[in-house]
This record gives C-alpha cells, structure tokens and sequence, in this order.
C-alpha cells in the first residue's frame, strides 16, 4: 500500500489529518499503557460528518486498511491500539448535541460529545443520564457505547447498554444501518443496540446515538464506612440488600487505595481503616433522612467503625474525588499502573478480594483494589515498573491468576471496560467455544474484509 497516496485520498475528504510520525506516535496507544509500541497508525483523521465518515471507510476498503475509530482513548484494555496499523478515526469534532427532548426523555447526539458534559446539560433540564465511568470528565458517548461502560451508579440505574435505544452506525461497506427507534421499548426484530453496545468499535462505526434519560433524583448524598476487615465491608453489602435496600452506589475501596489516595489527594479519608465503602443515596427529599437512618443503622449493626457523611456539595465532591483519583494516586508508587476489572456473582466478593490481595503478596506486587462493589465488580490497581522485566513477569502471572479465580468463582473477565487487546488471550477460558464461533461469524457478517478495529476481543 502506498501510504502517500492512501493520505491524499484522507486529505481530499478531511481538513484534519495527521502523518507525521510524532503525531501519529502519539496515537498508538491509550490508557491502557501497554508496556510496548509495536506499531503506530498510518494516519490520523479528525471527522466531523457521516459523510466523511463514509468516505474514510470507502478509502479502507480501497487500500484495506484497518479502521480504529478513537473517543478519548481512555479504554483501558488496548481498544483503540492501532496494532496493525491503518486510520484513527478521531471523534473529537463530531460532538454535538443534537437534541434533548424533556417530553420524550430522550437525547440524540453525536459520538465524541463527552460524557461529563453531556450530563450537566441534561441535569440544566432536571434529567439524568446515569452511566458515569470514574473519568466521565474526558470519556465520550461514543467511546462509552462502544465499550459497554458502567461506573458507579450502575448498581441502581444499570450501565450504557441499558440508556441506548438507537444508534446510526456506519458498515464496513458505508451503508448506514439504524438500530432502533426514539421510543423507549422496542420488541420489533433482533435487539442490535445491545449488539452494537460493546462491541468495542469492530462491527460498525456508531455517528449518531439516541439516549434514554430519566427524572433527575430530587436529592442526594454520600457517606464513607470504614470497616476494620475486608469481610465485614462485604458483608456489609450483602446485609444492606439482603435487607431490599438499594442506594444508587455501593463502591469500595481497600486500606492500600485509601493510603495511596489520601497520600495524593488529602480528603481526610481513614487511613488506619482496612476497607471503606462509598454508598450514595438518592431521591425525593423527604426519603432521605429516612434511608439515611435505616442505612446507617445497617452498617452499624454490620461492624462499620466509622461513617463520614457528605452535607453539602463540597463534601460530596471531596468524597467523589478522592474515590475517583484512585487509579492517578497509583503513579506516585511506580512510574506505571496497570488497572483491571474483573467481576463475580455478589456472593462470591470476600473470596475475590481476598484472593486478589493474596495472589499479589505471593508475586511480590502492591495492589490497590476499588470497585463498584455492589455489581460484585472489582478493579485491582497494580503499580508497576515496565523497566524491571522480573516485576513484569511476576505482574503476568498474577493477572493469569487473578482471572483464573474469578473464572473459578463464577466470575467474568470485564463487567465494564471491555476486553480490547489486553485480555483477548484469556477470553476462550470464560465463553463458551459454541459462544465464541457465534461471534466470530457475527463479526464476518459485519465485516467481510476485516477493516473494523480487527483483531479486537478475539
Ligand atoms: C481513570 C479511569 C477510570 C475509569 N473508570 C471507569 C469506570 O468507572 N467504569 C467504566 O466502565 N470504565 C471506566 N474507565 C474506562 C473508560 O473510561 C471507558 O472505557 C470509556 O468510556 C472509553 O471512552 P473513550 O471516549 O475514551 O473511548 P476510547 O478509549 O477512545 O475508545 C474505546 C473503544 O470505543 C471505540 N469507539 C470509540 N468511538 C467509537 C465510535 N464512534 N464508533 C464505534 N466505536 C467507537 C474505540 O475503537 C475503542 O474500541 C476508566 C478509565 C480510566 C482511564
């Protein structure tokens, strides 16, 4: 392939593309920080029509070329890794919203609008769109859809996939293909939205999203519990439903992710405490000194040795804050971190944590453990030196073994950032081989030639 004529063919449809090899380097990877570069893309396009779109996916097809379409590049599971090459779709100036409907409850934007601002535009209208990965700030629509994001209100309000009711993708050939309908149920036909929310970018390119939104919570708030051990902390989370209680968030944090955090970004958080959890609750204002009430006196009964309440906005957000800079806290212990997210069946979360820290002290590795504790997900933070080859050998082996309990524990490889690179050679251990053919033919049906973000999730 000529890459000459394969930019001026880019050139002739997009204002904005990048070739020099500094900034395409700067493209080649994303948050997941791969230890090594093995390739870089070829050219950088910034879009900001379908059209474009489609004439960027006509010229892939011409010089079959990969496709590997980019929100923020935050995904942490080597996603948007342009590892054989071919053209970054930037996303950045296709982010506009389109329309939000306070009638319909509905919204319509393009995919790079982020996501933290999209939020407090519906909030000005008193909607909520609930699904909010710790780094909403820089994270787009696009992105989220196309990785099946979650954070930590999907206890209550679910994930992305259950906020998309239609999406305007862009094939392998150009074509245009709906999804869905602006109406909030849909029993006509195959559910392809679902299809298409993590599908991480290799079965169409998502231009436009039409998002369900809900009456934004009259009131909220958010307390810390520190407990003393790790199994009263879970404990605590199976108490609060056990007892039909159900706060918008039930996070989690280790004594490691609370040391760590509190070192970073001082938030008066406990340090001498073994675990805390981050519950946040919700709703019509006179129900909230009534749940206050009845939660903490569960957590009371469940050994909480302290509880830290937010009363008014800057407490709220000093608590978010400090729960949110965890993975940034981890790049003052070594000069890299590497972040996961495994997740089991609710029941099974003390042997999960527990096992985690132990796979850890065995490979001689810190790890500072958060998750979104009451969807039974847990995201072990591991801070690592890419520089010391015994540390990264050591680091393999505990992640190998990290999901090999998590599979034992009924448990599956990501309930939230996707599978991407990182953790493709893993996935034929937890989804079934007759699971697993299915995909793969859903994907040649999608993408005969193979164009589409290839070599993704398997
Ligand atoms: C500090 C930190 C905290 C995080 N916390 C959470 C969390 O709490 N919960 C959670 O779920 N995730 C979390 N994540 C992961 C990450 O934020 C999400 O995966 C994020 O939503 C990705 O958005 P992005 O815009 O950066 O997408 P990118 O990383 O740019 O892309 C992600 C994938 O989407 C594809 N893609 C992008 N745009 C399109 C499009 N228009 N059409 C088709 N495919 C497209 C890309 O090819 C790639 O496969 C966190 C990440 C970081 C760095």
């Amino acid at each position: 392939m000529s890459n000459n004529k394969l930019i001026s063919d880019l050139k002739r449809n997009s204002t904005c593309v990048l070739e020099s090899i500094e900034e395409r380097y700067a493209y080649a990877q994303d948050a997941s920080n791969s230890r090594n570069i093995t390739c870089i893309p070829d050219a950088v396009v910034f879009v900001e029509t379908i059209e474009q779109v489609q004439n960027v996916v006509k010229l892939a097809n011409k010089y079959k070329t990969p496709i590997i379409c980019r929100g923020a590049g935050t995904n942490v599971v080597g996603s948007c890794v342009a590892e054989n090459g071919g053209i970054i779709l930037n996303f950045s100036k296709m982010n506009k919203i389109i329309e939000i409907s306070p009638d319909n409850m509905t919204a319509i934007v393009e995919p790079g609008v982020i996501l933290g601002d999209f939020q407090k535009e519906v909030d000005k209208l008193g909607l909520f769109y609930p699904p909010d990965p710790s780094n909403l700030a820089v994270s787009t629509i696009g992105g989220s859809i196309a990785q099946s994001s979650g954070g930590a209100k999907s206890f209550k309000y679910g994930t992305t996939k259950d906020y998309v009711i239609d999406l305007k993708v862009v094939t392998a050939d150009g074509s245009i293909l709906q999804t869905g309908a602006n109406t909030i149920k849909n029993a006509t036909g195959y559910n392809l939205n679902t299809l298409f929310v993590g599908s991480e970018g290799t079965l169409g390119i998502i231009v436009e999203a039409t998002l369900k939104l809900i009456p934004k919570p009259e009131s909220k708030k958010v307390f810390m519990a520190y407990f003393d051990t790790v199994k009263d902390a879970v404990l605590a989370v199976n108490s609060l439903i056990d007892q039909k209680i159900y706060p918008a968030t039930i996070d989690f944090m280790d004594k490691n992710a609370i040391q760590t955090v509190e070192n970073f970004y001082p938030a008066n958080l406990l340090t001498d405490k073994e675990a805390a959890l981050i519950i946040e609750i919700d709703g019509f204002e006179c129900s909230m000194d009534y749940q206050e009430n009845l939660i903490t006196c569960v957590l009371k009964n469940c050994k909480a040795s302290a509880i830290q309440a937010s009363h008014n906005d800057d407490e709220y957000n000093k608590i978010w804050m400090a729960r949110r800079s965890s993975m940034a806290a981890c790049t003052k212990i070594k000069p890299n971190v590497t972040t996961d997210d495994v997740i089991v069946p609710r029941k099974n979360l003390e042997k999960l944590v527990l096992g985690i820290r132990e796979i850890c002290q065995k490979h001689n590795l810190e790890v500072c453990m958060i998750g979104h504790i009451g969807d039974g997900s847990i995201h072990p933070q591991i801070p690592i030196d890419y520089n010391d080859e015994n540390e990264y050998k050591r680091y393999k082996l505990a992640k190998s073994e990290i999901y090999d309990l998590t599979i034992k524990l009924g448990g599956l490889l990501s309930g939230e950032h996707g599978i991407g690179i990182e953790k493709r050679d893993y996935i034929g251990k937890v989804i079934n081989s007759v699971a697993l053919d299915y995909m793969r033919e859903i994907k040649k049906t999608f993408d005969p030639n193979n164009i589409l973000n290839p070599y993704k999730i398997f």
